[in-house]
């Protein structure tokens, strides 16, 4: 089937902005079922020939590195790691695909009144997700699913798993992820190289630049236009969504007409679309009624472990985070706490190692350790950040970046809870290399996150959410969020297969309102 191409005034296309987790599998699915889709992506679009195993030359060619500034408990102008390029994150991501537990969507429920917290539930039953995660696994091939085998064991893993059975854990595998341990999909199976957050450049790793994008575009109702950034989205009368206005490849501004709107750009770009595309109606911005877009902003708590086994480890052979312990994921206030957390294993490239975990500083604390690379394990605990109406993205009000746009600006603050939780994790952390004879451990040091959630969150309430609870914006019908902006808490699940469950229950809502005329 040859690709569709759109004209700029066809009113009867749906416009998704951006091709990563959301959007993408967003896409895919709407013209599954016929729906004509144009998919604006700010990035290029490359293949898997562009793919190479050095972390810092992918770095460079993917991540989004327009000016952010950091305020708070984040690393300096580098607040939150994404990227710019067909795929989006799912290029650069590490592939566990962990469900939530039902206890974290029932947050306000289960947690109670806590301070400096927006706390919310989930607007639908836990029951419903787990359907969508059922499906979300089934597309991706999540290991451990639908008959999908494990990936086997690395030495990085092999090393976690043994110090923490030793210091009483027992739930503990190479986890859920979202790689072919053999051929399947038209994909090969995992090489074990250890190259996953660089991009796989054999395309074992399920991202949807080879999967959801192609397939899109192969059944005749979807067009990709790359390098296309959305600076605005355009309102008409009787409240409706009437297109988006673009800086197509060449520099020039155009305006794309749609029926609907959905918008998946990850946390901090729909936070400035949606507040960047504001009207004298809507002064403050669209679908931002309730005063909730931008805010609520969460992530995880990231703990950072390094140890100094006694003998060989080689931490970055094999899937990156294949790895997973996860007797933590509970809420038990008793110790210190409310949430819970998980270990997975986590291997740092040498310069990585330097530039993240110790914060850039050189000294002899740092050399030290280096001289044992080689005996390194290292593993990344990841905790349920609570939502805080004050942990936000807004907009400078006078700084502009090179397309005239205001500059984005994350705050965000450990709650105490995180805190609490955060030094529990280290000591466990800790605990759990010791007790094999680690002879140096390094936790903590700030990180950017690459899990971000809910500055648009859904819910029944329009005076307290953004959307209903299948992403449509309560004050715009014709105007949806398609990404992890939804998210009422965290969790302590990696987000993506939750991200990826609920666009393809708003697929489902999307193609039975668009054949009934709607929105
Ligand atoms: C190193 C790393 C490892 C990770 N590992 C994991 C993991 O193991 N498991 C997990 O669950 N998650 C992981 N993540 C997070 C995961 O990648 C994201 O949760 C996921 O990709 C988010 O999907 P999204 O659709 O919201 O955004 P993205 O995938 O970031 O896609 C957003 C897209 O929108 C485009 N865009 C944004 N603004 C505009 C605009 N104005 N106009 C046009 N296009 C625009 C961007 O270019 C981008 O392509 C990881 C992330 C990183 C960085
Ligand atoms: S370890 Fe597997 S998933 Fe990761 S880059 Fe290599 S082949 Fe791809």
């Amino acid at each position: 089937m040859k690709n569709a191409k759109y004209q700029l005034n066809n009113e009867d296309v749906v416009v998704i902005i951006g091709s990563g987790a959301g959007g993408g599998t967003l896409g895919n699915a709407l013209a599954q079922k016929g729906i004509d889709v144009v998919c604006l992506e700010a990035g290029p679009r490359l293949t898997l020939a562009d793919i190479e195993n050095n972390d810092q030359k992918m770095f460079e060619k993917l991540t989004w590195l327009d000016e952010r500034i950091s305020e708070g408990d984040l690393i300096p102008n580098f607040p939150l790691w994404t990227c710019k390029t067909t795929g989006g994150t799912t290029v650069h991501w590490t592939a566990a695909c962990p469900r939530l537990e039902e206890f974290e969507t029932k947050t306000r429920s289960v947690y109670g009144e806590i301070e400096n917290t927006n706390l919310a539930d989930w607007p639908f039953a836990y029951k419903e997700l787990q359907q969508h995660y059922k499906d979300a696994e089934k597309l991706l091939g999540v290991t451990g699913t639908h008959g999908v085998p494990m990936l086997p064991a690395n030495n990085n893993y092999k090393v976690m798993e043994a110090g923490a059975k030793k210091i009483g854990y027992k739930d503990t595998d190479t986890n859920h992820m979202a790689i072919n341990p053999e051929a399947r999909d038209g994909r090969p199976g995992c090489l074990e190289l250890g190259f996953c957050s660089a991009g796989c450049a054999v395309g074992a790793k399920w991202s949807t630049l080879y999967t959801e994008v192609p397939r899109a575009e192969a059944t005749g109702h979807y067009e990709l236009r790359p390098q296309s950034m959305v600076t605005r989205i355009k309102m008409g009368a009787n409240n409706r969504v009437t297109g988006v206005e673009y800086i197509d490849a060449d520099g020039k501004l155009r305006e794309q007409k749609a029926r609907l709107v959905c918008v998946a750009g990850n946390a901090v770009e729909t936070t400035c679309l949606l507040l960047n595309s504001s009207t004298s109606e809507f002064s403050n911005g669209l679908a931002n009624s309730s005063d909730q877009v931008g805010r609520n902003y969460m992530r995880h708590v990231s703990v950072p472990t390094l140890a100094v086994m006694p003998g060989e480890v080689h931490m970055y052979k094999g899937a990156q985070i294949a790895g997973v312990v996860r007797d933590e994921i509970r809420n038990d206030p008793s110790r210190g706490f409310v949430g819970g957390f998980q270990f997975h294993t986590l291997p740092f490239s040498p310069d990585v190692l330097v530039n993240l975990t110790m914060n850039g500083k050189w000294g002899r604390e740092v050399t030290d350790i280096m001289k044992d690379y080689r005996n390194m394990a290292g593993l990344m605990a990841f905790g349920e950040d609570l939502a805080d109406p004050d942990n936000r993205i807004s907009l400078h009000p006078t700084k502009k970046d090179r397309n005239g746009l205001p500059v984005p600006i994350v705050r965000y603050k450990l709650h105490k809870n995180s805190l609490a939780m955060a030094k529990y994790a280290q000591q466990k952390s800790e605990d759990l290399y010791r007790s094999l004879g680690a002879t140096k451990t390094v936790s903590g040091g700030l990180m950017p996150s690459t899990h971000n959630m809910g500055v648009a969150r859904m819910g029944i309430d329009p005076k307290t959410s953004v959307t209903n609870p299948w992403g449509q914006t309560h004050d715009i019908d014709n105007l949806f969020v398609s990404d992890g902006s939804l998210f009422p808490s965290a969790g302590s699940a990696n987000p993506t297969l939750t991200i990826i469950a609920l666009v393809l229950r708003q697929a489902k809502y999307i193609g039975s309102a668009v054949v009934k005329g709607e929105p």
